[in-house]
């Protein structure tokens, strides 16, 4: 069978996938990409939802084979191609000496990126009043798949094995928000230190704006080669309704530091995920879109992902054709102002696999 079509792999995000198979190796809960699995067609991998409730009504399904290397992609029953299936990585075979194995302290995302949460928990995460509504930062600890505080040596080693048995290139860092004025950069600066001192890996670091910018110079000589202060949401009353504790960090401050952090790692080495289809039209996410890209900051712009047990479980995804619509329009932004996933060091706009933004660069 031929392979699916590159073009449908935005449709297979917008409105997920059923899976017909056991989980394998897929991501339920935490941060990012929170139930999904990865999907290759070629040199391009995707994360694409796939256990969570919504993607249950999706027309597209896939089947996976016995070995459950290759999946048959399906929509009303009909058979469109076929992907294949990232297997599972060798580092998760592995245990720390105190017995925590390392996919607990790191995951793969797509198929050459570690990612971790150092911080597997947030200031806002237990008030309702103040929680980001699509987040599911908790989950994955409570169900006993991660652990709640990734220390350095950790993190180090798991980078080391990652690195060395499955040829990961970049890594991802982000954090819960802790209760304190760095807003997570301190644990982010000694987190990469360690693991930039064991093996070199570019990372990314993410982190809310932190505050004083001189956080910046710190995190890039811990070896942070790009940051992400992650909008989420771009207009004041949809921040205020999906994410009201955020919000409360005004926009002005995000452009501040994004200003700051442009200085320190360079043009396009600091980015922002935007979600789209949380209530902001497509006209406000181009239009920041090209503020941001005009600054040398990359808008990595994904479709919302509803993830069971948050508050937005239920909350309509984007339409396929509101993706299509949006993408070219970033994508002339990114054009304009000479912003590549490519160039990238580290981190998801390099990635790109929870969007489909790369195709319209
Ligand atoms: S884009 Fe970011 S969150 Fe998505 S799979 Fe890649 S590294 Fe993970």
């Amino acid at each position: 069978m031929a392979d699916l079509a590159l073009g449908l792999l935005s449709e297979l995000q917008c409105h997920g996938v059923r899976w017909q198979g056991d989980g394998g190796l897929a991501r339920k809960g935490g941060a990012g990409p929170s139930d999904h699995k990865a999907l290759s067609l070629g040199e391009h991998t995707a994360m694409v939802p796939m256990l969570n409730l919504a993607s249950q009504a999706s027309p597209y399904s896939a089947v996976p084979d016995a070995r459950g290397e290759q999946a048959v992609i399906f929509r009303d029953g009909q058979a469109l191609g076929q992907v294949r299936l990232p297997g599972v990585p060798s580092f998760y075979g592995l245990s720390t000496a105190d017995g925590t194995p390392y996919w607990k302290i790191a995951t793969l995302h797509s198929r050459d990126v570690l990612a971790t949460t150092v911080l597997q928990h947030c200031i806002r995460m237990n008030d309702a009043s103040s929680a980001c509504q699509f987040c599911a930062i908790g989950q994955s600890l409570e169900a006993g798949k991660t652990i709640a505080r990734k220390r350095p040596a950790q993190l180090a080693e798991v980078a080391e094995a990652a690195v060395r048995l499955d040829g990961v290139k970049h890594m991802v860092m982000t954090t819960g928000t802790p209760n304190t004025p760095d807003r997570g950069a301190a644990i982010l600066c000694e987190s990469a230190a360690a693991v930039t001192a064991r093996v070199a890996l570019p990372i990314q670091a993410q982190c809310e704006p932190p505050d004083s910018d001189a956080w910046f110079g710190r995190l890039k000589a811990a070896g942070v080669v790009s940051l992400g202060m992650h909008l989420e949401a771009v207009s004041e009353a949809v921040r205020a309704r999906i994410m009201p504790g955020k919000a409360q960090v005004p926009l002005a401050r995000y452009f501040s530091a994004f200003e700051a952090a442009v200085k320190v790692f360079g043009h396009g080495q600091v980015s922002t995920y935007i979600l789209a289809g949380l209530g902001d039209s497509g006209d406000a996410i181009a239009q920041m879109s090209e503020r941001l890209a005009a600054m040398g900051v990359y808008p990595f712009v994904v479709p919302f992902v509803p993830i069971d047990g948050t508050p937005l479980a239920s909350h309509p995804k984007p339409s396929s054709a509101f993706m299509q619509a949006l993408y070219p329009r970033i994508g002339q932004s990114l054009r304009r102002h000479g912003l590549r996933a490519a160039d990238v060091h580290a981190g998801c706009a390099k990635c790109g696999a929870c969007s489909a933004l790369r195709q319209h660069e």
